[in-house]
């Protein structure tokens, strides 16, 4: 009952994290729009407080045929991480090697990609939400992105699994799956089932912020934002 709680709460400062971004990409001259579809490979990561929500979506809206379209596609290649956004930022700050990962756009678009519609646009994870650019990618061929936007993008990644450092990031693939599983068939505090196991990552509380100098002042009001957001 109180985890039951403890997850709304998440799930509406979710909600607000994604408001405080469509808010902040306002003042600036973006050429996304809805039904644009390049940038949506198969390769977005999400984490597991994210995919609660698009599988909620998914069944209110009578859609759950699009989680047996991810099952049928389990075997095709994607993008899997070996780390989070937050593992990263501590990666970077104590001068680690970052690990090798392998990721490529021509392994195809995203399995929920359906005649160029995203069927979950109002829930899409930040992952989508995120990859904006200034000029159209149909036209130039390739994403044009503002530094500051990448900054204050990486940013909110990082709250988002600061937020759900209880869960895991993963490939959209398996972390819809995941969730779905873990509504339908085994308890929330359960062990990670086998076929998600080398899938999922865990999440980690944020610990270091990666804020290029020449951004810091800048950054600083969207900083605040995020961390004033209540429920
Ligand atoms: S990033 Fe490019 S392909 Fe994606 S929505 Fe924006 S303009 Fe379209
Ligand atoms: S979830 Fe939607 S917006 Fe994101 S990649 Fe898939 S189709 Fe595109």
């Amino acid at each position: 009952m109180l985890t039951d709680i403890i997850h709304l709460k998440k799930r509406k400062i979710l909600a607000q994290i994604y408001k405080l971004h469509d808010d902040f990409l306002q003042k600036f001259n973006i050429a996304c729009k809805k039904y644009c579809s390049h940038c949506c490979t198969r390769n977005v990561i999400i984490t597991t407080l994210e995919a609660d929500e698009i599988v909620d979506s998914l069944i209110s809206t009578k859609q759950e045929h699009l989680l047996e379209k991810l099952k049928n596609e389990i075997a095709r290649v994607r993008f899997i991480p070996k780390t989070t956004t937050n593992m990263l930022a501590v990666l970077c700050a104590n001068g680690k090697d970052i690990p090798e990962e392998e990721s490529d756009v021509s392994w195809g678009s995203c399995p929920f990609l359906i005649d160029k519609k995203c069927p979950v646009y109002e829930k899409r994870p930040f992952g989508c939400r995120c990859f904006v650019s200034t000029s159209d990618c149909s036209k130039k061929g390739y994403a044009e992105i503002n530094p500051f936007v990448i900054t204050v993008n990486n940013l909110f990644l990082q709250f988002i699994e600061h937020v759900d450092s209880q869960g895991y990031s993963g490939n959209f693939t398996d972390i819809i799956l995941y969730a779905e599983a873990k509504r339908n068939k085994f308890p929330k505090d359960s062990a990670v089932p086998e076929m998600f196991r080398n899938k999922l990552v865990k999440n980690h509380p944020i610990t270091f912020l990666p804020i290029p100098p020449e951004d810091k002042v800048r950054i600083e009001p969207v900083l605040q934002a995020l961390q004033n957001i209540r429920v």
